[in-house]
């Protein structure tokens, strides 16, 4: 079976950190054959289910699922199904007790995880504050910033199977009293390097916010109140910082919460690195994307969404994502008792600025939010639908009687939906990341080993192409440089308004885009609010408050410039 339109950066990819290698480096494994022993390996559970199920024939679906570029599963499952690894999810969140043997245990747990390709959460609410007292040995604690340092250090130890370095997000509560240390922790760029962090906010917070009152520092040990800071001065040092390096992002722990179907495990106190997916302490997930960009069709005069073929693929990722449950050889047996409880999956989309670019619709329209609403409300309920039918054939999640869901129709899986980045697996399917618009139009992007590699968007080259101007090295340098065509005098203003870039889109675009995608999702989505360089304190907070209002999970932000090393770069093209 031919593999399609993969192109020359993903095959390069794919070698580099996919494809099957001896001891001395050599690759040993086709691109055809890695996605054979992905499918294969995957397939294989429909036996455990039904021992008539022709596995071969569920095999070549999966291949050809992958192949033609409609739908990736996360890189872990790439990388390790059908390996001695075969750790195959890319979520993980682990608790951090309040004692040396529990922080420990979890920074052995996170090194574990990390050797597998898998990303963690962790909250650490739980630390007693600095200062306060140690009963063993007569000391003080150090409190959650000091361990966080221990943590980022075993993480730089550990390759993730000499694949990608461990990635970590760090969350506080908001009324942890080390907030104002934890939220200085990542002020220079060249510490706790390993973490992405995030304020842990309340719904009470957010009130005292808006009431312009103090709120209460809780001990995490005896839960009494030990001190207050004025609600509006932590909320503005928060953005102070955000507007600086971009961190600390933050989290609405309450929303998360609301949406935890298992309230009787406990709370969601943390997500994975990337923010696009809370989770119960020991909870994995394992996610998957549909390539947008597949899923449309010709017509007369352009593209339009393919429904039915949309449809058939939400149904065979579904599938491919809850048999990946049963195929993952998890890192510990708390995390496979806690995942197979829940059987947590979460597809997502990827391809989505690339889509518009197609359809010839601006990212920063009503109608790319009006359509974003019904493709991802429709996957969603796709998704749920293809759900609710394994259950009947395979039985509902374990948890599911005693879950907020017992009401509906029995399910599979706990949550269905995810918007997870897509950094390296929209590479492979040569499309835009995640729900992200076009970062630049054409640039040098920095890989995570120091190697560079330049693209053009191709729809713009093809769109160059019909307006004759392709073929103008000028013009294309300027682009790269710039990254946008926003000021491009010589093409057409209408081009101009739907090739839209990162930067041209107003940080409230960004974020309504988010909160559509966010409507119609089951965790959270990933995403990036992009701001220029010059964009002012009160621009940051203004975008806080609206993703609140927006029904956002969480937010992040970033302005150019304020970290000296990007992984994008506008950049010149060779
Ligand atoms: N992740 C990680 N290390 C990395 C990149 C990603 O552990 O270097 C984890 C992390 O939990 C992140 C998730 O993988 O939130 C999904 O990231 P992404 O979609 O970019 O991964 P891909 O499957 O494209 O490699």
């Amino acid at each position: 079976m031919a593999i399609s339109d993969i192109s020359e950066n993903a095959l390069k990819v794919l070698e580099k950190r996919y494809q099957g290698k001896d001891e001395d480096g050599n690759v040993v494994e086709s691109v055809e054959q890695m996605f054979r022993r992905v499918s294969d390996t995957i397939a294989r559970v429909d036996a455990n289910f039904d021992n008539t199920a022709d596995t071969g024939k569920v095999s070549d679906e999966f291949f050809e699922l992958m192949t033609s570029l409609r739908f990736m599963p996360n890189s872990p499952t790439l990388m390790n199904a059908g390996r001695t690894l075969g750790q195959l999810s890319a979520c993980f969140v682990l608790p951090v007790g309040d004692s040396m043997e529990e922080i420990f245990d979890s920074v052995k747990n996170a090194a574990l995880i990390h050797k597998s390709g898998g990303g963690t959460g962790f909250s650490f609410s739980r630390l007693r504050q600095s200062g306060a007292s140690v009963k063993s040995t007569g000391g003080v604690a150090s409190g959650p910033v000091s361990f966080m340092k221990v943590f980022n250090a075993a993480t730089e130890a550990v390759k993730q199977g000499g694949t990608r370095r461990g990635a970590n997000m760090g969350i506080l509560r908001v009324d942890h009293p080390d907030i104002l240390e934890f939220i200085d922790c990542k002020a220079n760029n060249s510490d706790i390097t390993n973490f992405n962090i995030s304020i842990g906010i309340t719904e009470k917070f957010m009130q005292a916010v808006e009431e312009q009152t103090d709120y209460d520092l809780i001990d995490p040990k005896s839960g009494t109140a030990v001190g207050h800071l004025s609600a509006v001065k932590v909320f503005e040092l928060i953005v102070d910082h955000a507007w600086k390096n971009g961190e600390p992002g933050i989290i609405f722990l309450d929303r998360l919460n609301r949406d935890n179907v298992v309230p009787s495990q406990g709370e969601i106190e943390s997500t994975n690195p990337c923010g696009e997916q809370p989770l119960l302490p020991y909870e994995s997930c394992n996610l998957g994307s549909v390539n947008l960009t597949k899923m449309l069709r010709r017509t007369l005069t352009g593209y339009e969404f393919d429904f039915r073929l949309l449809e058939q693929t939400v149904n065979e990722a579904v599938h491919f994502l809850d048999n990946v449950i049963e195929a993952n050889n998890y890192p510990l047996d708390i995390i496979a008792e806690t995942t197979r409880a829940t059987r947590k999956i979460g597809l997502g989309v990827m391809g989505w600025a690339d889509a518009l670019l197609m359809l010839e619709i601006p990212y920063n329209s009503e109608e790319a939010i009006r359509l974003a609403d019904k493709v991802m409300g429709f996957i969603n309920n796709t998704g749920h639908a293809a759900s609710a039918r394994l259950a009947e054939k395979r039985g509902s999640f374990p948890l599911f009687s005693v879950s907020t869901l017992r009401e509906g129709p029995a399910m599979r899986n706990a949550t269905v939906t995810t918007i997870a980045p897509t950094g390296t697996i929209s590479m492979i399917a040569g499309c835009s990341s995640g729900v992200e618009p076009v970062f630049a139009y054409a640039f040098v992007r920095n890989i995570m080993d120091g190697t560079e590699m330049v693209e053009v968007n191709p729809i713009l080259m093809h769109k160059l192409e019909t307006l004759g101007l392709d073929k103008d090295r000028a013009l294309l340098k300027r682009i790269a440089r710039e990254g946008t065509i926003a000021h491009i005098e010589e093409i057409p203003q209408e081009v101009r308004d739907v090739f839209v870039c990162a930067h041209d889109i107003r940080p409230v675009d960004h974020i309504r885009m988010q909160a559509a995608f966010q409507n119609h999702t089951d965790n959270a989505v990933s995403k990036t609010v992009n701001f220029p360089k010059e964009a002012t304190r009160g621009d940051v907070r203004e975008a806080y408050l609206l993703a609140y209002e927006e029904g956002c999970k969480g937010v992040t932000i970033y302005r150019d410039g304020s970290r000296e090393e990007q992984v994008l770069n506008i950049g010149e093209v060779n």
